[in-house]
C-alpha cells in the first residue's frame, strides 16, 4: 500500500513551493506561478500551468511529483440537494465530504439552516453553498452518538488532503471563483483538533490560495482544550464551534468520553478566554438526544453554563444510524428546548437535517457504500 506520498504538490506553502523551483534551478516566481495554477486556478495537471516553461514541468514530472486531489470515488445526491463524496486517497483510504446548497435564506457561515425551510435545490441553482470537510481518516474521540467514532482513526489527512476534498468538490460542482457563495465547515470525519497542523496549514492554503476568507470557515471540536488556545493564537483561523451535548460532567463523560481528560471546566474557561472578533460568537453544537439530554432541566442547565460566554447554540437533533442506541426526540420536544434557551437569553438555532437520506447528515459519515445501496 501506498502512504501519502511525500511528493505530492498539492498541500505544498509558498515556501515549500520555492524550495521546489530551487531544487529545479528556477526562480522564486516560478513558484509564485506554481501555487497559482495548484490553488486559484486548480488546474488538475502541472502540465495545465501554462505560465511555467515547459522545462520546469517536464522536470517536475521527471521527479514523480503527484498533483494531488482526491479521486471522487463514488457520490450520492439528496432529494434536499446535498451530495454526499466518497474521496479516494493516495493510499486506498476513503473519507467523506459534503456540498450543501442553500436557498436565500439560511444562516450564513456554519452551515446552519437555522429555523427555515430548506428551498429544493436541484442541479447548481443555489444562492449559498457550504462544504463540510473531513479532517482525519475515521475518528479516535468514541462520542457514543457518532458513527464515525465506530470506525476508530486510521490516520490524519495531510494539508493537500483536507484542501483537495474542497478542490474536488469545488471541481464536481463547476464553482470557479470568485467564491464569495462558499461557506466551509470542518465537521466531517474525524476531530480536526487532533490533527492541528495540517488543519491550520489548509486553512491558510484555502485561504490565500483557493480564494475562501475565513470569516467563511467554522471549525468545530469535540473540546481538545489546548488547542483551543492555540487556534486562539492563530493570525488566520475559522470561527470556533464546541460540540456540548450535555451540560454536566457525568453525562458529559458518558456521552463524549473525551470529557474525562478536559471537563466542562476546562472548556468553558477555554471559550471564556477565546480571543473573538468584532461582532464573532462561538458555537456550540447540541446533539439532542430522547430522554437522554432533552429534558427542560436540561435546557436551563445549558443556559446556566454558558452564562458569560459571547456564544450562540445550534441545536442538532440526533440523527440516527445503525449501531446507536440514542434516539431523535420529536419535533415539539426540540422547539420546546429551543424556546427555553431562547427566554433565557441566548441565541438558539435548529440545524435541519441536511442529506440524511443518503447518510450525508451530522454523526452518519462512514464511508460505507453499503450505507446507500
Ligand atoms: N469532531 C468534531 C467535528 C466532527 S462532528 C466535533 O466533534 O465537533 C460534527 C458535529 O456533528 C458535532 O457537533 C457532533 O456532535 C455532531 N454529531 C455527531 N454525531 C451526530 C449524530 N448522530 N446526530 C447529529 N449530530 C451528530
Amino acid at each position: 500500500m501506498k502512504s501519502p506520498s511525500d511528493k505530492t504538490l498539492l498541500g505544498l506553502d509558498l515556501q515549500e513551493l520555492t524550495h521546489v523551483a530551487e531544487q529545479a534551478g528556477e526562480p522564486a516566481y516560478r513558484a509564485r506561478q506554481l501555487f497559482h495554477g495548484l490553488y486559484v486556478d486548480r488546474l488538475g495537471s502541472v502540465d495545465e500551468i501554462s505560465t511555467l516553461p515547459q522545462s520546469f514541468r517536464n522536470w517536475i514530472s521527471s521527479q514523480r511529483f503527484e498533483q494531488g486531489v482526491p479521486y471522487i470515488a463514488q457520490h450520492f445526491a439528496s432529494t434536499d440537494g446535498t451530495v454526499r463524496y466518497l474521496m479516494r486517497l493516495s493510499d486506498n483510504e476513503t473519507i467523506e465530504t459534503v456540498w450543501m446548497p442553500e436557498g436565500d435564506d439560511g444562516e450564513a457561515g456554519d452551515g446552519s439552516d437555522a429555523g427555515t425551510e430548506i428551498q429544493k435545490q436541484t442541479g447548481r441553482e443555489w444562492k449559498r453553498a457550504t462544504i463540510c470537510v473531513s479532517s482525519q481518516v475515521g475518528c479516535a474521540v468514541n462520542c457514543q452518538f457518532c458513527l464515525t467514532a465506530l470506525l476508530g482513526v486510521k490516520r490524519n489527512l495531510t494539508a493537500g488532503e483536507i484542501v483537495g476534498q474542497v478542490i474536488a468538490v469545488l471541481d464536481h460542482q463547476d464553482v470557479s471563483p470568485p467564491l464569495e457563495r462558499v461557506n466551509l465547515v470542518f465537521m466531517g470525519m474525524g476531530e480536526p483538533f487532533l490533527n492541528f497542523e495540517n488543519f491550520i496549514k489548509a486553512v491558510r492554503l484555502l485561504v490565500e490560495g483557493v480564494g475562501i476568507p475565513d470569516s467563511r470557515m467554522t471549525v468545530s471540536t469535540a473540546g481538545i482544550v489546548p488547542r483551543i488556545y492555540d487556534l486562539g493564537n492563530e493570525g488566520i483561523r475559522p470561527k470556533l464551534a464546541i460540540s456540548l451535548t450535555a451540560a454536566n460532567d457525568e453525562l458529559r463523560s458518558r456521552l463524549m468520553p473525551i470529557n474525562r481528560k478536559w471537563n466542562l471546566k476546562h472548556l468553558i474557561t477555554a471559550a471564556q478566554e477565546f480571543p473573538l472578533r468584532n461582532r464573532e460568537k462561538i458555537t456550540f453544537e447540541y446533539v439532542l438526544m430522547r430522554g437522554v439530554n432533552d429534558s427542560d432541566q436540561d435546557a436551563r442547565e445549558v443556559a446556566e453554563l454558558i452564562r458569560g460566554v459571547k456564544a450562540k447554540i445550534n441545536l442538532i437533533a440526533l440523527n440516527p444510524g445503525p449501531g446507536i442506541e440514542y434516539k431523535t426526540p420529536d419535533e415539539k420536544r426540540v422547539n420546546e428546548f429551543q424556546q427555553i434557551l431562547i427566554r433565557a437569553g441566548v441565541p438558539t438555532f435548529v440545524r435541519r437535517p441536511r442529506g440524511r437520506d443518503i447518510y450525508a447528515a451530522c454523526g452518519q459519515l462512514k464511508r460505507t457504500l453499503e450505507a446507500t445501496a
